[in-house]
């Protein structure tokens, strides 16, 4: 049985992002994993109860996804709500997710402040980008599930001949 990966849905062109849109990873390399039957598709935000489309959000504060867990940051969306605890709820979901599919390692498209494990935004919903994990990636790398961006298709590709 091929090592599977737990892969953020919206990179397999599912309508899950706030938009509603998706926003497919077209490599060879995802087309092989395809082919193989390691990819497992999981919307956290979604799992998390959040409608689709929805507002965007944020980490506040210039945070990350580690500073939500521990309670020393909130995810916001544009228009003022709190969503922290749809957030969490839905990270939760997809390392229980995750673990049930017998992935070790997660593909998850960088910048969300779900996702992103490479960049987020910091909060002043101006573009600014700092470095830092989303909820769900924080939540994944706590659980000890490697996590990949979209940036980082070689490295991944790498991991997994390594294990195969
Ligand atoms: Fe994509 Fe993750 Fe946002 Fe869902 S939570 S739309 S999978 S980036």
């Amino acid at each position: 049985m091929p090592p599977k990966i737990l892969i953020s849905a919206c990179l397999l062109g599912r309508p899950v992002r706030y938009d509603g849109k998706g926003k497919p990873l077209h490599d060879p390399l995802i087309e092989r994993w395809k082919a193989e039957g390691r990819l497992v598709g999981y919307c956290p935000e979604q799992a998390g109860g959040l409608p689709t489309p929805r507002p965007p959000a944020e980490i506040e504060g210039g945070m990350d996804g580690d500073d939500v867990l521990a309670g020393r940051a909130r995810v916001m969306g544009i228009t003022g709500g709190d969503v922290t605890e749809a957030f969490v709820e839905g990270g939760k979901k997809a390392v229980a997710f995750a673990r049930e599919q017998g992935c070790a390692v997660a593909l998850l498209i960088d910048g969300s402040p779900s996702c992103g494990s490479g960049f987020i935004y910091d909060g002043s919903f101006s573009g600014t980008r700092h470095p830092g994990f989303g909820v769900t990636a924080a939540l994944m790398r706590q659980a000890g599930i490697t996590v990949f961006s979209d940036r980082e298709l070689d490295r991944l590709a790498e991991y997994i001949d390594r294990s195969s």
